[in-house]
């Protein structure tokens, strides 16, 4: 059955993506001059970047094809010109812009054409028959110019002199967009030679760029998917891990690369890749961690590496981690921004699966989803208060029968408080990580009421409040750093709102095992943090990432060395208070 999907993204996320969509009508900085520079070198002018073929151009393209399958506006007729002037410069044999030697090695070029690829596969839907001809025979002699260049690669790789450099994966970029060419065409070429790299990617985790390597990974992960590979799956699977384990911030963004303890920043292009292979794991199944991971990145480390502009960037931390600042690279138009659309298009398209007989909402953000089945018509509307607390309201409507049931992932944050059918309260069951919710005839409006639980993490295990009633406390208070979340936001503290000298001061929260820390009446959250000796200070912690996004270049504490339990606490281990000597 061919059915048409139509998504619309509404709420926080349909705001932040708007804002970076935004940007690709604009001139500055994107003239369309200075896109297709890494295609159509510009001598007078040389800019960033530019060496890598197809990188930005094929990001722009792409960026289009997502702006144009969730309904935003974009310049088509500039996107159209762009699209034109890159198919130009594809040479015989396959490969875009300056030719070069069959067996020259380019990073720039296997790494651009990559992130070009994925942009053509996507521009046939939104470019027309304007130049959908001239796709249909780009697109597979830039995939055979990737299977013959593959040999050269995988020797490449084996090479342990080549392994110690940070962008040996750069001819992972095709992977992805690889396996996605074979779903559309049936092409085995395509599939075997993403097989062919898969099968050389050597196995060190030290050093290398880490949106390489996630990229890579999330190409793997569809290999293994399209092939009933089971291996290449658990093999992921496990990378994912050891990434979740080594190189993530409390905020839920990874580093820009597995240098450590050297490395000083995060790319938003990573933190991409990241949010889309935790909900790629999480979409397949593979345990409810992968979808707290997603969430944790999207709404804390994504959103906060964009700024005023609507432009994503790279954050830079201080060396434990425990706070943010601004003094890198900040907005990285060349990449991030592309990549972040790409990562809130990716969810959004995946927010909701929608059949004849269910509805299945594995983001309850806001969003409407329209499901043309050929001889009926589905209309999905959510309209949500989520990651923050409030009511989730889904309303179901047809142009034939409606769906009869309606099942909502529910979040590991957040408290289920409530679920009224047509405004009345209703029995729910749960499948899996699903609240499943019938929908007898002509009754599809619900309301799912989610509380944003308030927790503390450490050394990745999560203790959520209260837990007074247990006999010791389960946390050890020293394990930290420890990051305090409402849902799945992290609430940090912005000098913005605090003194950056207090900020830099504190080494410890005090936490209530029983309450947790108290909001205000203004909605914002406030504890008492401790430094050395006597110092002590009020401390106001608020989401980390907001549309207020001027917030985000300023210096923000996001974790806190140890916790401390309030006096009153009768399980307080008074040996862990700093000024108890
Ligand atoms: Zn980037």
């Amino acid at each position: 059955m061919n059915q048409q999907v139509t998504v619309r993204l509404n709420g926080i996320l349909g705001e932040h993506l708007a804002a970076a969509v935004a940007q690709l009508s604009m001139d500055t900085p994107y003239s369309e001059r200075l896109v297709v520079q890494d295609v159509v070198r510009d001598p007078e002018s040389p800019r960033l970047f530019e060496d890598y073929a197809g990188d930005l151009s094929g990001r722009y393209i792409d960026a289009c094809g997502v702006a144009f399958e969730l309904g935003l506006p974009f310049d088509t007729e500039k996107a159209q010109r762009i699209l034109t002037t890159v198919l130009n410069t594809q040479n015989p044999d396959g490969s875009f812009g300056r030719p070069g030697a069959a067996g020259m090695l380019d990073h720039g070029r296997a790494w651009g054409h990559g992130r070009l690829l994925a942009g053509l596969l996507r521009a046939a839907a939104w470019s027309g028959e304007r130049n959908a001809h001239r796709l249909r025979d780009a697109v597979p002699a830039l995939v055979r110019w990737f299977a013959y260049s593959a040999d050269d690669w995988v020797e490449w790789l084996a090479d342990p002199v080549n392994q110690r450099r940070k962008f040996l994966l750069d001819c992972y970029s095709c992977v992805l967009p690889l396996v996605e060419y074979y779903r559309q065409s049936g092409d085995e070429t395509a599939l075997r030679t993403a097989g062919r790299l898969a099968a050389a990617l050597p196995d060190r985790l030290e050093g290398v760029h880490m949106h390489g390597y996630l990229l890579a990974l999330r190409g793997m992960l569809e290999l293994g998917v399209e092939t009933g590979n089971a291996e290449l799956s658990e093999y992921v699977l496990r990378a994912a891990d050891r990434v979740a384990t080594g190189f993530l911030l409390p905020h839920g963004g990874v580093l820009e690369s597995t240098t450590t303890p050297w490395d000083i920043n995060t790319e938003g292009c990573g933190i991409a890749d990241w949010a889309m292979l935790c909900a790629r794991l999480a979409e397949l199944g593979r345990g409810p961690r992968h979808a707290t991971r997603y969430e944790q990145a999207l709404f804390n480390a994504l959103l906060h590496a964009q700024h005023t502009s609507g432009h994503f960037g790279c954050e830079t931390r201080n060396p434990d981690a425990t706070m943010l600042h601004a003094d890198y690279a900040p907005q990285a138009w060349w990449c991030c921004t592309f990549h972040g659309v790409a990562a809130i298009g990716y969810v959004a398209s995946r927010a909701a699966v929608v059949t004849s007989d269910a509805v299945d909402i594995a983001l309850p953000v806001s969003f409407r989803q329209v499901v043309d089945l050929g001889d009926h018509t589905i209309d999905v509307e959510v309209t949500s208060a989520y990651p923050d607390s409030g009511p989730v309201d889904v309303r179901v409507s047809s142009t034939g029968d409606l769906p009869t049931i309606l099942r909502l992932r529910l979040p590991r944050t957040s408290v289920l408080r409530q679920v009224l059918r047509d405004g009345e309260t209703v029995a729910t069951r749960f499948d899996g990580d699903r609240v499943v919710v019938d929908l007898p005839d002509g009754k599809a409006t619900v309301r799912f009421e989610l509380e944003a639980a308030l927790s503390f993490e450490g050394r990745g295990s999560r203790t959520f409040l209260p837990m007074a009633n247990s006999t010791e406390p389960d946390i050890d208070l020293t394990e930290g750093p420890w990051a305090v979340y409402l849902g799945p936001r992290l609430l940090a503290a912005s000098s913005t709102t605090n003194d950056l000298e207090d900020l830099l001061r504190i080494r410890a929260l005090q936490i209530s095992l029983h309450d947790g820390i108290v909001q205000a009446e203004d909605g914002r959250w406030r504890a008492t943090a401790w430094g050395y000796d006597t110092f002590r200070t009020d401390v106001t912690l608020e989401p980390l990432a907001t549309t207020d996004r001027g917030r985000n270049d300023a210096a923000t504490r996001i974790s806190f060395p140890i916790l401390v339990t309030s006096p009153q606490s009768v399980h307080d281990p008074h040996e862990q208070h700093p000024h108890e000597h």
